[in-house]
């Protein structure tokens, strides 16, 4: 096995899927990102609405993804049948904070058709229908994800105490608050779609067996690229250069009165620490390495040592500018309840100052970029349209390749300020 070292690996010829991505902007705002993918018979398209939860009222983006399918001409239900008999797909509709997702695969003679459906449904669309029932099936979502209304008012707590003054404070959950759910009504919802849903707030990224030129044409008279509708498109994210102090560092709340857990969790400690880091000191690339720094460390300490719990999870999200990071821990042994924030604390001065453990984790990014599995082309259309909303470009494999080249330890070291305990709020959840 050769093991490259990073200066090496930038001499090597990758394969580059993202980099093969062109970009064309139609004069009614429609941005355009094609990938021609020679003699493949299909096409997958997906539409990104560069508008969701975070914008308008709580729970109305959500809401209107609901009744989008149902609201077309066709209907969800003939449009699923459409593509699935031709063995392709149909995606009607997922919102996240940033954005809002529609999209399908059909064989390259279909193209043109459903360029039409999905087009009128993006464009040219009446809400009249289904508002009703739309209500009782988010709701039904809605307790999925919040079992009692406790676990909400706790959700809430936690995002008012990191979040403050930042729209994630107000918008806990992208389906919005029970009451959201209740009383959402149709003006609302009508005017959300007529102010977001227009070409210059979309974006297309096509993978597909016709060339450029032929997929163009299509776009341009399909109703998407026809349409003159007026609007906007939702501005970048800024990004945060400062964040702020939590106004409490530590809770204590009861697995018993309920957080929808498991039973086995709920017998046990279980401890979620979370911290707002500023975009400015952190990038995906950089936390791939000191998240792995971090994670080991504590895997050592507190599994390996301590014999304090079985799996740790960390992660971090990029939220509007501010990276939100996360360490929970759970089905946690009693005596940890008490020691374990300090030793948390040690544990990541520890991780984030190690020489030893930066160079293992910059070798392993960078050597697993060799490593990759491309397989399936939708996958690589989502790691495209993750990319837009905060880059507002494709990030390349080489893009990925530099930043990782040019992480240095004190890049890292710099984050220790930023997650410092009283930066951080901890919550320790009892049986
Ligand atoms: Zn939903």
């Amino acid at each position: 096995m050769t093991i490259y070292t990073g200066d090496q690996l930038m001499k090597v010829k990758i394969y580059d899927p993202y980099a093969e991505f062109e970009k064309i902007v139609l004069s009614n705002g429609l941005t355009i990102y094609f990938r021609y993918l020679p003699e493949c018979p299909w096409t997958q398209v997906w539409f990104k609405v560069h508008s969701g939860a975070k914008d308008g009222e709580p729970g109305v983006a959500h809401f209107l993804e609901h009744l989008i399918g149902d609201n077309s001409k066709e209907g969800s239900e003939s449009i699923r049948k459409f593509t699935e008999s031709y063995g392709g797909y149909a995606k009607l509709g997922t919102t996240s904070y940033r954005d809002t997702r529609y999209g399908f695969m059909l064989p390259n003679n279909q193209l043109k058709k459903g360029l039409h459906i999905f087009g009128n449904m993006l464009v040219n669309l009446e809400i009249t229908k289904f508002i009703e029932r739309e209500r009782n099936v988010i709701s039904r979502e809605y307790s999925m994800d919040y079992p009692s209304p406790i676990s909400y008012l706790r959700e809430q707590q936690v995002a008012e105490i990191m979040y403050q003054e930042h729209w994630l404070a107000k918008h806990i959950s992208v389906l919005g608050s029970a009451t959201d759910i209740e009383t959402i009504q149709l003006p609302q919802l009508q005017s959300f779609y007529d102010q977001h849903y227009n070409p210059s707030n979309i974006s297309v990224v096509i993978s597909g067996g016709l060339s450029f030129t032929k997929t163009l044409e299509m776009i341009q008279k399909s109703p998407l690229g026809l349409s003159t509708k007026a609007g906007l498109r939702n501005p970048r994210l800024p990004v945060l250069s400062q964040t702020w102090l939590p106004t409490v560092n530590y809770l204590e709340y009861s697995n018993k009165i309920d957080y929808g857990m498991t039973t086995d969790e709920s017998n046990n400690y279980y401890l979620n620490t979370k911290v707002v880091v500023p975009k400015t000191v952190l990038s995906g690339s950089l936390w791939d390495i000191a998240g792995g720094m971090i994670h080991k460390t504590l895997f050592t300490e507190l599994r390996l040592k301590r014999e304090w719990l079985y799996s740790i999870h960390i992660s971090a999200n990029l939220y509007g500018g501010l990276y939100s990071l996360f360490i929970r821990c759970p089905n946690l042994l009693e005596p940890a309840s008490k020691k374990i924030i300090k030793v948390i604390d040690t544990c990541l001065s520890k991780a984030l100052t190690s020489k030893r453990l930066f160079d293992d984790f910059k070798r392993k990014e960078l050597n697993s970029i060799k490593m990759r599995d491309f397989v399936k082309t939708q996958d690589i259309i989502k790691g495209s349209i993750k990319d837009l909303d905060e880059e507002d470009r494709i990030e390349t494999i080489m893009d990925y390749l530099a930043e990782y080249e040019a992480a240095k330890l004190a890049d890292i070291q710099a984050l220790i300020e930023h997650i410092a305990p009283e930066k951080r709020l901890s919550v320790l959840y009892k049986p």
